[in-house]
């Protein structure tokens, strides 16, 4: 009461009540309800108000010897004995008839009634009890007293005013207790909307999808204390939060959680513990992303809650949904900036080691993968070769075309992520049994349509890979595979710059360059030129086609002459040139002598040659490879003047 009359003088009132009881309010501001009275739906607890009224009314009146002296009852309209009270407490059996028969006579007339009876006589008076509001009677007050009927009939008018004023005092108190109950109900629910509107306004605040999911929790850890909250999440979500776990479909039937998201809608299920659990599917505009669950204590739980708990779900959904596309198109972003960046490097690199090599070490840094392999697939050997790995055991490592991963993938020419390899061994696989990786995204690197190579990412953490870490590895291999066809296509033509096409030994200028870079690392070398004797002859005799094909038979005895790293070219017409690093002049000068004797075994037409060796050492100091030329040719046109098929050394 006094909480209440505080709250009216703060004028903070609700306002209906206060409009209905203006008049009243107007006279008595702070007793504003006492224009309320009581109606049909008062009807449910009519009986224990007049009862604890009566009761009341007793306590106060037992004072009052006049009140005490005789005996009081109550009746409802409906003419049932409420309760009894005074000093003739208990004989109410007695003169029950009597008694109903007084009361059935005042709610017959509306009012007062009055009668005498038994042995020694008594006289009993009854008046009904009248609303404050209408004048209507809602029950009948009766007194006994032996004495005199107009005694009886005064004290039950008197009892029957002490007890109307006790019974609206009880009312009013159970009014004000209800309309403070629904303030605090109302209070609380406004609490709970003020957070769910907070909890809402912090979920849009978030732009990452684990800061939804966190936020989430904390405001329903916050709406609901001491209870369990969870978040059922697809596998691409989990975060590592505890209370974030995989939704599993595994036990639809009983599986509340399951049931909740395929059904889209809210179920509840009572466990064994007393517990309520609750699941609701966390659905956003495209669809549902998981499930929140949330455990509490069956006390404390009020279905009235449900649509507060859906909506922060739904809430929660579509800021999720949000953080989700934001995310993406970051990732989206990013993916393209890595992809761009990927492309733009490869490219630059043409030597296909420094492709593998590149991207390997950039798939790691992308991924955060713990290991990763290139391999190519070498058509000639039909072997797949490791081209680079961040594994030391595995680094040029060979494996049959169907080994392992790289064989499925060979086959199916198809990517494959793989979440556990310690659950689902398809194959086995030495890349991951070497590292203990249990995680595996991997891509076939394809040119033309057909697997030239396999990139393998590895982690050693089971669910490591996403789906979108599976398409980005896709999109990376055919980057790859890109600059793979540009860097072979790159060395072929390189191959065919450098090459002459009649005799296949290198072209004029490559030689030049070998030689004036051997320059600049060596101590010394020889170079050797050799020239078909009488060549115009053999072309006007056999003609053209012959003297090429004569051409030919020589490059070939010059090829097999000498070692690898010894640089043969067609200096130009028939003269060849041999430039030999490291060599000097009386090697060279054997090394010519065995070409000069193959040529005059082998060829056919039978051809000899000149030849004329020159040397370089590094204490000269006229070092360049015109010098180098020239001496060589003086040393040739030596041989040439000393009869041909013989081998001349040039001097200086
Ligand atoms: P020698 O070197 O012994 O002094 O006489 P030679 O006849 O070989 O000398 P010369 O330099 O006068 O002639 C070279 C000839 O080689 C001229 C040209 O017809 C021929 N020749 C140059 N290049 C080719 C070629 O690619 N194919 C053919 N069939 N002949 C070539
Ligand atoms: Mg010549
Ligand atoms: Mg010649």
């Amino acid at each position: 009461m006094l909480q209440m009359n505080n709250r009216n003088r703060d004028g903070k009132n609700n306002n209906h009540f206060a409009q209905a009881a203006a008049p009243v309010e107007q006279l008595h501001p702070e007793i504003w309800f006492m224009h309320e009275d009581i109606n049909d739906a008062d009807r449910p607890y009519m009986m224990p108000l007049l009862q604890d009224s009566f009761e009341q009314w007793f306590r106060e009146a037992s004072e009052e010897t006049e009140a005490m002296q005789g005996g009081s009852f109550l009746f409802d309209w409906e003419l049932r004995l409420i309760d009894s009270a005074g000093a003739i407490k208990g004989q109410e059996e007695l003169w029950h008839d009597e008694l109903q028969l007084l009361a059935a006579q005042v709610a017959e007339s509306g009012s007062a009634a009055s009668v005498s009876f038994g042995e020694p006589l008594m006289h009993a008076a009854a008046v009904p009890v009248r609303k404050r509001s209408d004048g209507e009677p809602f029950s009948i007050f009766i007194h006994i007293a032996p004495s005199s009927a107009a005694k009886a009939e005064q004290q039950a008018k008197l009892s029957a005013l002490h007890f109307r004023s006790c019974f609206y005092r009880a009312f009013e108190y159970i009014y004000v207790r209800d309309l403070l109950l629904q303030q605090k109900r109302t209070e609380k629910d406004a609490n709970r909307r003020d957070a769910l509107f907070l909890a809402a306004k912090r979920l849009y605040d978030q732009f990452d999808v684990t800061s939804v999911l966190s936020e989430m929790l904390s405001s329903l850890g916050q709406l609901y204390p001491s209870s369990e909250v969870n978040l059922y999440l697809s596998q691409d979500h989990l975060n590592g939060d505890a209370r974030v776990k995989p939704l599993i479909f595994k036990n639809t039937a009983h599986d509340i959680v399951a049931k909740a998201f395929m059904e889209g809608k809210p179920m509840t299920q009572k466990e064994r513990d007393g517990t309520i659990r609750l699941a609701v599917p966390m659905n956003g505009k495209q669809a549902a992303y998981g499930v929140l669950c949330i455990s509490i204590d069956a006390e404390r739980w009020d279905i009235a809650n449900m649509p507060a708990f859906v909506l922060l779900a739904d809430t929660a959904g579509s800021a999720f949904e949000n953080a989700k596309l934001y995310e993406q198109s970051n990732l989206l972003i990013n993916e393209l900036r890595v992809i761009n960046e990927l492309a733009k490097r490869l490219n630059q690199s043409l030597q296909l080691k420094d492709i593998f090599k590149f991207a390997t070490n950039e798939l790691l840094n992308i991924f955060e993968a713990d290991y990763c392999s290139i391999l190519q697939l070498d058509k000639d050997r039909n072997q797949f070769n490791v081209m680079s790995s961040n594994i030391p055991t595995l680094a040029r490592e060979q494996f049959v075309p169907d080994y392992g991963f790289s064989g499925i993938i060979n086959r199916t020419k198809e990517p494959l992520i793989l979440s556990d390899y310690w659950q689902t061994r398809v194959v086995t696989s030495k890349m991951m049994d070497h590292t203990g990786s249990r995680s595996l995204i991997a891509a076939p690197i394809m040119v033309e349509d057909e697997v030239v190579g396999v990139i393998m990412v590895t982690h050693k953490n089971p669910h490591y890979f996403s789906y979108d870490n599976y398409k980005l590895l896709q999109i990376m291999s055919t980057h790859v595979a890109l600059a793979i066809t540009n860097a072979s296509l790159h060395a072929e033509v390189r191959r065919m710059v450098i090459t002459d096409n009649l005799t296949g030994l290198h072209a004029r200028h490559y030689l030049n360059e070998q030689i004036q870079s051997r320059q600049r690392k060596d101590p010394l070398g020889s170079l050797v030129l050799v020239d078909v004797d009488h060549f115009k002859r053999i072309n006007d005799t056999f003609g053209h086609q012959v003297g090429d094909r004569i051409l030919i038979q020589v490059s070939e005895i010059i090829r097999t002459t000498i070692r690898q790293g010894d640089i043969a070219a067609r200096w130009g017409g028939e003269e060849l040139a041999v430039y030999l690093p490291g060599i000097r002049s009386e090697q060279a000068f054997r090394i010519a002598e065995r070409i000069r004797l193959l040529v005059e075994a082998e060829t056919d037409p039978k051809v000899t040659v000149s030849c004329g060796v020159s040397e370089w050492t590094f204490e000269n100091d006229k070092i360049s490879v015109e010098s180098l030329f020239y001496r060589a040719d003086m040393a040739l046109y030596d041989a040439k003047n000393n009869g041909r098929n013989c081998i001349r050394l040039g001097v200086g």
